[in-house]
């Protein structure tokens, strides 16, 4: 019997808004090491007869499933979404289905989620950032079982000297621009007092420098959940 075809990831998108985002993934997922015959992103129109089934025996044989969220993605969804289904059948399969969010968006209300992907794990998102795009891809690619280029320890630091230096850094292209805010991948800083509205990437930050309480790191998810937004100065978009 041949061996059947395995992927490391599947990009899950919907068609209607969703094309180029999921492209774009693919691309950056190969940029940061993934082979282009590792990732599955379907590109053909919605016509053949076995075609939700090619997609379905996709998923099932892909390590994880990176699902596309954009702008009213899941708005007037026809009831046989295709989309829809190869949600379900990743949750069904247990694969590590990775939520990305795109056009600012930072969170999604179940009720706006068909009920049978309402499990989808939200809180298992990465939160893409037009400024912070190179960032924003390496998070992803944190969440994604497979160590793509291992690169050696030493090098995050030489990245960090090179861009402190001003020299130009080619090669890697892992240029991280959280390091560069003395910030580990996902954190931000926040002033620690409830009242604080926002959550910043800068320490330096104009709307921080009046700030009466401590300034301290915590996760993007934690100060979502805490219900601060982005920061308008940190996260401008461009
Ligand atoms: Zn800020």
């Amino acid at each position: 019997m041949a061996k059947e075809k395995t992927y490391d990831v599947f990009i899950s998108y919907r068609r209607q808004g969703g094309a180029e985002k999921a492209e774009l993934t693919k691309g950056e997922l190969i940029k940061r090491g993934f082979r282009e015959s590792r990732i599955f992103l379907d590109t053909r129109s919605l016509t053949s007869g076995n075609y939700l089934e090619t997609i379905l025996h996709a998923v099932k044989n892909s390590k994880s499933v990176v699902v596309i969220i954009t702008k009213d993605c899941f708005k007037d969804l026809p009831t046989d979404s295709t989309w829809v289904r190869e949600i379900e059948y990743a949750i069904e399969m247990h694969k590590n289905v990775v939520p990305v969010y795109f056009d600012g968006i930072t969170g999604v209300r179940v009720d706006e989620v068909p009920s049978c992907i309402s499990s989808l794990s939200f809180e298992n998102a990465v939160i893409y950032v037009h400024s912070y795009a190179d960032a924003s891809f390496d998070r992803l690619v944190s969440r994604l079982p497979k160590e793509p280029v291992s690169l050696p320890k030493w090098s995050k630091w030489l990245i960090g000297a090179a861009i402190a230096g001003g020299l130009a850094v080619g090669g890697y292209g892992v240029v991280d621009h959280f390091a560069a805010m003395n910030l580990e991948p996902g954190e931000v800083y926040v002033v620690d007092s409830p009242s604080a509205k926002s959550y910043h990437l800068d320490r330096n930050c104009v709307t921080l420098k009046n700030a009466k309480h401590k300034i301290k790191k915590i996760t993007e998810e934690e100060a979502i959940e805490q219900g601060k937004k982005p920061c308008k100065k940190c996260y401008k978009e461009d």
